[in-house]
């Protein structure tokens, strides 16, 4: 999933999405699947499972799934051959973009070589240039506080190891790392009250021209450290992972300087001139950099205190791939049977891109394996499902939920306009009134626990029926909470039914999305079992049901 703690771009960003306020629509007929069936999806996803399988290909033999990437297009072009091997069709990659580079990693060496060698737990940060081979330097503590501050360093950065993070006191670990979600917690959310009866979120240009600024000057105050830093010329930036410890760091892409006009008055144009680290123009404006962990960061930072003169040798050797701008989803069906319905389409799916630190196996080659594995069970039964189900798996999530969100622009539409006078308008596409529903699933490892229903009061009746079978397996809950952060919410934002499930949150926050320990190791494979089993009879009954998911009507 996206980031929780959003960065200033991404706030920015989030402004700029058009939503609109939905109402309620009337429950449709409970239809609930014969028991002999779901009992032998619950077998064949217990004995028979490949999840395991799946997930340590992408895993352990593909790696880090960075958007762009040759690893990328390596997944998927493989899962696109493991579902047509299980006899799924249509399994093709659609295109989607441009997005921009790929980045991969060759080499990397980061240590301390004076006054005597330590090693480090460090990581090049994504899309980092490399640096100028093997660097030896001197390694600086920027530490910068206020605007005056930044003269102290004026002409003494040129070719240094720049540290730029603050100390990170670490507190005693009190709390588990990894967490199941409590009963009481479960009724909490059973008992949320609805999110579409509240106040809708106020629209981006309903904000005043002082807030908008106010907003534009906090976003250029957080890049004039980026600019500052590269107009000094330093030879490598440094930063200290932003939570965690242990060893375990949290890595994501690289900072880039922008140059942006201090008087620039408009969101709009000022996310036209924010420039990714991505995008091949921010080449030339990003310094080599890299992330370490936070115990040696902060011995670095007190030796420098101490009045150590330090000394690392950092060598970076990526290469950026520029064979082509485009990206790709992976999708394959299993085409539906019915002639009246099968033109219809139930999916489901998950990202497959991920960050590099670690090999993105809770975020997300869980999702990827479960989505994947929940229709290999249909197949391999041959339920022939009345409505065709599709399986998507997304790229360019981690970077804004680009390769859904272009796909469901696509295929079924988007809003357009919208601002403090007017409402975003929905221009449908050509399948709007085609899909029946979106299940995802990335919130790592963890397994179901029920549904988040997104403000859709009239499919509770449908999902609580359709967890009756799963209740000695944990999966009880429905709450019409909406949850954030990943793919579904490109559906949810047209209107169009998209559910991710609730999961338990393992590890999820604390040790693995986004950081170095993000690898198959830290997957419960009963877990991956159980979320495979429910997904695939979600997905069969939504397929089966005379009427369509309901849907939020629109307001
Ligand atoms: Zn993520």
């Amino acid at each position: 999933m996206l980031r929780r703690k959003i960065t200033s771009v991404f706030l920015l960003y989030a402004f700029l999405i058009p939503t609109i306020a939905f109402g309620q629509t009337t429950p449709p007929t409970v239809y609930q699947a014969p028991k002999d069936v779901i009992d032998k999806i619950k077998e064949e996803g217990s004995k028979n499972s490949q999840v395991m399988q799946t997930l340590s290909y992408l895993t352990d033999v593909i790696g880090a799934r960075l958007t762009g990437s040759p690893a990328m297009k390596r997944s998927n072009e493989w899962t696109r051959n493991q579902m047509t091997k299980w006899g799924l069709q249509n399994a093709k990659l659609e295109a989607w973009g441009p997005f921009g580079r790929g980045w991969t990693l060759k080499n990397f060496d980061a240590q301390v070589v004076a006054p005597y060698g330590i090693p480090l737990i460090a990581y090049p940060k994504a899309w980092s240039p490399s640096t100028k081979g093997a660097v030896t330097s001197e390694v600086i503590f920027f530490d910068v506080k206020t605007d005056a501050d930044f003269d102290k360093y004026k002409g003494k950065l040129k070719d240094k190891i720049v540290l730029v993070s603050d100390l990170r006191e670490l507190k005693i670990e009190d709390k588990p790392l990894s967490e199941r979600l409590t009963d009481e917690q479960l009724t909490k959310l059973s008992n949320a009250p609805d999110p579409t009866a509240a106040a809708p979120r106020p629209q981006p240009a309903a904000a005043t021209p002082e807030q908008q600024q106010q907003r534009i000057q906090g976003f250029l105050q957080g890049i004039k450290r980026a600019n500052f830093l590269l107009q000094e010329g330093a030879a490598v930036l440094v930063d200290s992972s932003r939570i965690g410890s242990g060893g375990t760091i949290f890595v994501q892409g690289a900072s880039v300087a922008q140059n942006i006009p201090s008087d620039i008055t408009d969101f709009v144009a000022l996310r036209r001139l924010i420039l990714s680290p991505q995008q091949k123009e921010a080449e030339a404006k990003m310094l080599p950099q890299m992330t370490m962990a936070t115990e040696d960061y902060n011995r670095l930072v007190r030796m420098i205190r101490q009045g150590e003169k330090l000394k690392m040798t950092v060598d970076i050797q990526a290469e950026y791939n520029d064979n082509d701008p485009m990206s790709y989803n992976t999708v394959a069906e299993i085409p539906g049977t019915d002639p009246k319905l099968k033109a219809e389409v139930v999916m489901l799916g998950g990202h497959m891109d991920s960050w590099h630190a670690g090999t993105g196996a809770t975020d997300n080659a869980a999702g990827v394996a479960v989505a994947m594995e929940a229709a290999r069970i249909i197949q391999s039964l041959g339920l022939k499902p009345r409505r065709t189900i599709r399986v998507a798996l997304w790229s360019g999530e981690e970077q804004g939920l680009f390769g859904s969100a272009a796909y469901v622009k696509q295929h079924f539409g988007e809003l357009k306009g919208g601002g403090s006078q007017s409402k975003p308008e929905l221009v449908k596409g050509a399948d709007y009134e085609k899909l029946s529903a979106y299940y995802n699933l990335d919130n790592g490892t963890g397994k179901i626990r029920g549904v988040y229903l997104q403000g859709n009061s009239a499919v509770a009746p449908l999902f609580k029926a359709w967890l009756e079978p799963f209740k000695e397996m944990g999966a009880t809950t429905t709450t019409l909470s909406n949850t954030g952060g990943t793919d579904h919410l490109s559906y949810d934002r047209i209107g169009l039914p998209g559910f991710q499930f609730i999961q338990d949150e393992i590890e999820y926050d604390t040790r693995t999305h986004h950081s170095n320990q993000d690898v198959f190791d830290r997957i419960q494979a009963d877990d991956m079992k159980q979320a495979a089993t429910i997904m695939a009879a979600f997905v069969y009954q939504t397929a089966m049901m005379d009427e369509k998911i309901p849907r939020k009507v629109m307001q």
